[in-house]
């Protein structure tokens, strides 16, 4: 029997209805004669919720217990659906990550997926069970501790399991019917795009377009899954959604393919650092070892043998820099005179593939910010993206604004 991976966000199960609603969707695709694995997140709001306990029971937390409690919304919803399906006549059951077990790495909550093994759910399939409900998120590690993969590790669960089982397809059923040229809650001119290469989803993903996790578009790319994003509000229709494909499967080429904003970032910055051969090591060797994800940098031109060097991070990162720089100037290895930060930016990107042979796409962002009156802090570009960092509070007129100029509504 073909396996088919159906992949149900937070909001898609958010309800007693919703995952009713959910489960007759599985049943048509039973009923098209496929064994379907599906995965499924915690009802919208309840990891949120989790975190919030964690934080407030204990601000240092211990992140194995973090894990085990972060991991439980979605062992409920695995076992709602579940028992849903069965209502319907469907023999179905439920699977946590530890018993199937999706093995991963210790980084706790942000653990990678090292392995699947296939023999259980294929074992069961075999004596008739139609549906595997896996809980997304979470899975086991070496030392038989419960992980979780990162917030809207779900996607990745369910990309893995379609690769493990060599799917005919992975559905991720959500909020929106697809990916769009921007967030659509930011812009009603957002479009919908047919078909997005995985390299735009990738950058697109680890910029800040939150419809996928940047993991399971790794993932997918990888293992050449066949990924589809779709709403679960919307009539079943077979061609609906939209497709992550290789580059060489899209006809049309834009320039531009999407604009990002990622709202929770940080900039700081080392004011008047001593200019020497190993500063840039001495600094972010420790955030490394901090485990502080640093973005962007940038070193100024030195006067006098000093200059600034000013990084981003993620905003929820910022206490942890500050003490990492500030235990390497104690210990002697760095010297600044002052730490300045900013926690009120975000970052705003351009993403296409087509940029590698067109020029100007920078140039037009810039000139597009200042007409706004938008101030740049910080750039950076690669072959196919340009990020500003901005403040804040200019985050949906930048995206409105670069979304108009570069007739993003227009396919
Ligand atoms: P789920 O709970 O189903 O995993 P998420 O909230 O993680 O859903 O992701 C869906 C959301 O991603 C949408 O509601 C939308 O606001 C947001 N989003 C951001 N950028 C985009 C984009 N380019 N296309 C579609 N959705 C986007
Ligand atoms: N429930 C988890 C989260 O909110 C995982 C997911 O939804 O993908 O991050
Ligand atoms: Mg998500």
């Amino acid at each position: 029997m073909p396996v088919l991976v159906m992949k149900f966000g937070g909001t898609s199960v958010a309800t007693l209805d919703r995952i009713k609603r959910a489960a007759k969707r599985v049943s048509r695709e039973v009923a098209n004669g496929n064994d379907v694995i599906v995965v499924v997140s915690a009802m919208s709001g309840e990891t949120n919720k989790l975190v919030g306990y964690v934080n407030e029971t204990s601000p240092m937390y211990d992140a194995r217990e973090y894990d085990a409690i972060v991991s439980s919304g979605e062992n409920v919803t695995a076992g709602l659906m579940a028992l849903t399906l069965q209502e319907m006549d469907i023999p179905a059951r439920s699977w946590q990550g530890w018993q199937v077990p999706l093995k991963t790495t210790s980084a706790h909550g942000a653990a990678r997926i090292e392995d699947i093994p296939t023999d259980n759910i294929t074992e069961k399939f075999g004596e008739g069970m139609k549906v595997a409900v896996v809980a997304g998120f979470q899975g086991i590690s070496a030392e038989g501790r419960i992980t979780t993969l990162g917030r809207g590790g779900s996607d990745t669960t369910a990309v893995a399991f379609a690769a493990a089982f060599d799917a005919i397809r992975c559905d991720i059923y959500t909020d929106v019917d697809g990916v769009y040229t921007t967030d659509p809650r930011i812009t009603k001119k957002a479009r919908k795009m047919e078909k997005v290469s995985f390299e735009e989803m990738l950058e697109m993903a680890s910029l800040g377009a939150k419809v996928l996790q940047t993991r399971s578009v790794e993932l997918a790319m990888r293992y050449k899954v066949k990924l589809r994003v779709l709403s679960s509000f919307e009539e079943y229709d077979p061609n609906a959604g939209t497709l992550i494909c290789a580059e060489e499967d899209i006809v049309e080429n834009n320039v531009v393919s999407g604009v990002t904003a990622s709202r929770d970032e940080a900039k700081m910055t080392l004011v008047s650092v001593a200019d020497r051969p190993g500063i840039a090591a001495a600094i972010f060797g420790p955030l490394a070892e901090a485990g502080v994800n640093v973005d962007m940098i940038i070193q100024n031109i030195s006067e006098e043998g000093r200059t600034d060097m000013t990084f981003s991070c993620p905003v929820d990162q910022v206490s942890r820099a500050q003490n990492a720089v500030s235990a390497a100037k104690e210990r002697g290895e760095v010297n600044f005179e002052e730490l300045v930060c900013d926690t009120e930016v975000a970052k705003i990107s351009l993403v296409g593939i087509g940029m590698r042979s067109q020029s100007g796409v920078a140039a037009k962002m810039f000139k597009t910010l200042s007409d706004e009156g938008v101030n740049i802090k910080v750039i950076a570009t690669s072959e196919i993206k340009v990020s500003v960092l901005v403040d804040r509070k200019y985050t949906e007129l930048a995206v409105q604004a670069l979304h108009d100029a570069f007739e993003l509504e227009k396919a």
